[in-house]
């Protein structure tokens, strides 16, 4: 049976909305990577996706309604407890900021701190924990109105068992920030295939796109880790922050 990197979109519930499946991201690292001249070209077009949103790119799958963030300042609190024993709480805290960093492109506020075991949640914090309730079974899940994410501890474990030598901290980032573009109300999925809030197909053959109608390559990881130039703009969008392209925003 052929192999695919497309992921299933499942139902989504009212106010919660899932990463891409276990199914399509254990399919992706058995395949592995190409190389060569191939693998350069498709990674130059990917990097030049990432940096740039070009004018009529964004479209979405249409499986949600964007919408204003969570809360204009968005605090995330970051519990240790219960995390897969290779990840220490300095990386899963260090892809936090890393993706609120990346996130604060869209101009709003965003923070990560350390909730210490036993420390109650301040009353404006948006919990991170571990939690397979939560995640129900996802890698992620975000909750919009319980304003939280939860990360899945035994989706983490399958990929490990699976791939043992694979660097799991590359899926942590990119859970991460596509659920934390939920909370900052970038709700329905893009179809382009780079963006970070991607699926890449809707399970009844519909596919992402690649710029210029080029082909997605096979058994790679396209989706960037992080949010793209086209998921910043959705989430500015979004939040009426529509400043235009960023050389402009600066002029007086
Ligand atoms: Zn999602």
């Amino acid at each position: 049976m052929a192999l695919s990197c497309a992921p299933r979109i499942l139902s989504t519930d009212a106010g919660t909305v899932r990463t891409p499946t276990i199914v399509f991201l254990l399919a992706c690292l058995a395949l592995g990577g190409s190389t060569g001249a191939v693998a350069a070209t498709w990674e130059v077009l990917r990097a030049q996706e990432i940096a740039q949103c070009q004018a009529g790119e964004i479209a979405t799958w249409n499986d949600g309604i964007d919408r204003p963030a969570v809360a204009k300042h968005l605090h995330f609190y970051y519990s240790h407890v219960t995390a897969p024993a290779w990840f220490d709480e300095a990386t899963v805290l260090a892809a936090l900021e890393r993706a609120a960093q990346a996130w604060s492109a869209c101009g709003l506020s965003l923070s990560v701190a350390a909730l210490a075991p036993g420390q109650s949640l301040p009353d404006d914090a948006i919990a991170v924990q571990w939690s397979e309730t939560g995640s129900r079974h996802n890698f992620g899940l975000a909750n919009f109105s319980h304003r939280s994410i939860a990360l899945g501890p035994s989706a983490f474990q399958l990929l490990q068992s699976r791939n043992p030598l694979y660097d799991a901290r590359q899926t942590l980032q990119m859970v991460i920030a596509h659920e934390m573009g939920h909370l900052l109300g970038v709700m329905a999925h893009s179809r382009r295939c780079v963006d970070v809030t991607s699926y890449y197909d809707d399970g009844r053959g519909g596919q992402c796109y690649v710029r210029g109608s080029a082909q997605r390559p096979a058994g790679v990881e396209y989706r960037s880790s992080l949010p793209t130039a086209c998921d910043i703009q959705r989430c500015r969008q979004a939040n009426a922050l529509d400043f235009g392209p960023p050389d402009s925003a600066a002029k007086p």
